[in-house]
């Protein structure tokens, strides 16, 4: 019991046990209100806003014919929901527009070029960067300088332009994937880690000589945008000590991979995002880098690296195919709008929402039943279109099926991830499927609402309940490289 005096004079007793109640409520209250919000909301407001165009189920029909059913084919104003890609489809923020006004638009020497070389430098800490204008210009020069017949590029796994720029120069690439990283329904943190045994071993075989460096892809693109961890870098960073070889980062997603090391390596749980990028890069000897996925603008790359006489080859090979030293084939203004993106992409609240909004897009299909790769990745939502459409054989495209329906029904264009994009043929001319059949929704960075991402579950989920309607498919066009971009398909 308590006695207590009131303002007026009065006095009232309280009992302690109503006291506690009270407390207690308090002390509620303020949990809740100390509590994160369950909902994740996009961390930027809208300050110019694009319209999208909607389509009869019809008029896709007819689209889809017109494009040989291959999206890449269809124009975007056709398309609702873009999910073709990540890359370059960012939307920059008013800081980087207000870069790009800022640009100094020189020959040589601009302050947009060095702006953009301090920033790379303090993420990689490397020697000499090299500006290009995309990632696979990057590659193209990496691989004409250290490629050539007889040689081997181990890999994660290879994203498509690099394979392909491994293999015109002549070299064969190789992916030495982790196992559990070929399983798409086997959820794993570091689904995109390296085999380092099957590296070593590989390393045996072929010999230490003829493998002019290692590369790492972070976060694995073609393997579902699957993290790499720290420990594997640094095991891999081992191997080529003691093998003597380069290690090289395919850096397109670092920041992705960044915030699933902290998230998921207990060691990292409270090291700021930028130390662990550097950390990361402090492995490595050299990068190549599509600024059109981390570096958060629409168009721009580099080749990054610490080797003087590699360095001095890239710069002429730049300067013959690219632009100066100092530009790289982009107008400086893009350099200046990295430099921005950089910073930008570090932002933990950015990668947070980023990575959260991935998974809540998986995480409603497979609540549904959808069968995608498990766990989400970084960029993207994989479906698993062996699971998705069993009844269609590899060799019939059972992905590009998918892909063509999601597109007529909902106007939803993704990517075929699979015996499109990295069949082969063996000696007879047979088809060989590779480990996996995807379907990749990319989701632009910054661009898309909850709403557009709840209205493509909804579609989603509407083709896979009535998936036996998927028919499976034929080329009727193929290319040499790359052949996915140009091909021409049917329905068999
Ligand atoms: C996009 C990408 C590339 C190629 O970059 P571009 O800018 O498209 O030429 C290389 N590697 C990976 C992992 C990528 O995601």
């Amino acid at each position: 019991m308590l006695l207590v005096e009131t303002r007026n004079g009065k006095i009232i007793q309280i009992r302690l046990k109503y006291l506690l109640c009270v407390s207690l409520y308090y002390c509620v209250i303020k949990t809740i209100e100390n509590t994160p919000m369950k909902t994740i909301i996009e961390p930027f407001k809208i300050k110019s806003v694009e319209p999208i165009n909607f389509t009869t189920a019809a008029q896709r029909e007819s689209l889809l014919q017109e494009a040989f059913y291959n999206p890449f084919f269809l124009h975007s104003k056709d398309v609702l929901i873009d999910f073709l890609t990540d890359s370059g489809t960012t939307a920059m923020s008013s800081k980087q527009w207000a870069g790009v006004m800022d640009g100094d638009e020189a020959y040589a020497g601009s302050k947009s070029y060095f702006l953009f070389e301090n920033a790379v430098r303090d993420i990689t800490g490397m020697k000499h960067i090299i500006p290009t204008h995309q990632g696979r210009a990057a590659e193209k020069i990496l691989f004409s300088i250290v490629g050539g017949k007889g040689k081997y590029v181990p890999n994660n796994t290879h994203f498509d332009t690099t394979r392909a720029n491994v293999e015109y120069s002549g070299a064969e690439a190789v992916d030495i994937l982790c196992e559990v990283g070929k399983h798409p329904e086997q959820i794993a943190d570091f689904k995109g880690n390296m085999d380092v045994d099957a590296l070593v071993a590989f390393i045996e075989k072929v010999g230490k000589e003829n493998i002019p460096l290692i590369m790492l892809t972070v976060t694995n693109n073609s393997g579902g945008g699957q993290p790499v961890s720290m420990a594997n870098i640094r095991a891999v960073r081992n191997v080529c000590n003691a093998y003597g070889i380069p290690l090289f980062i395919d850096a397109c997603r670092f920041a992705e991979n960044a915030y699933f090391i902290k998230q998921r390596e207990p060691e990292f749980a409270y090291t700021p995002i930028d130390e662990i990028v550097r950390e990361m890069f402090g492995y490595a000897d050299g990068c190549t880098m599509s600024a059109k996925k981390d570096g958060m603008v629409n168009t721009g790359g580099w080749i990054a690296m610490n080797n003087d006489d590699w360095a001095g080859k890239a710069r002429n090979l730049l300067i013959i195919t690219e632009g100066f030293t100092t530009y790289g084939g982009l107008a400086r203004r893009d350099l200046e709008a990295i430099a921005q993106g950089l910073k930008e992409v570090l932002d933990e609240n950015y990668l947070h929402y980023r990575i959260r909004s991935t998974q809540y897009f998986g995480e409603k299909l497979t609540n549904a039943g959808v069968p995608i790769l498990m766990p989400t990745g970084g960029h993207a939502v994989y479906l698993d279109a062996s699971r998705f459409a069993s009844h269609i054989p590899t060799e019939q495209f059972p992905g590009q099926s998918i892909v063509c329906e999601l597109y007529r029904h909902a106007g939803i264009r993704s990517v075929e991830i699979g015996s499109l994009m990295f069949g082969k043929y063996d000696e007879h001319g047979k088809h060989v499927a590779p480990p996996m059949e995807l379907v990749r929704l990319a989701i632009p960075r910054r661009v898309y609402t909850q709403s557009h991402i709840d209205y493509c579950i909804e579609a989603i989920i509407e083709v896979y309940n009535s998936r036996e309607q998927l028919r499976g498919m034929k080329l009727l066009y193929e290319s040499e490289y790359l052949r996915h971009f140009t091909a021409h398909l049917s329905y068999v």
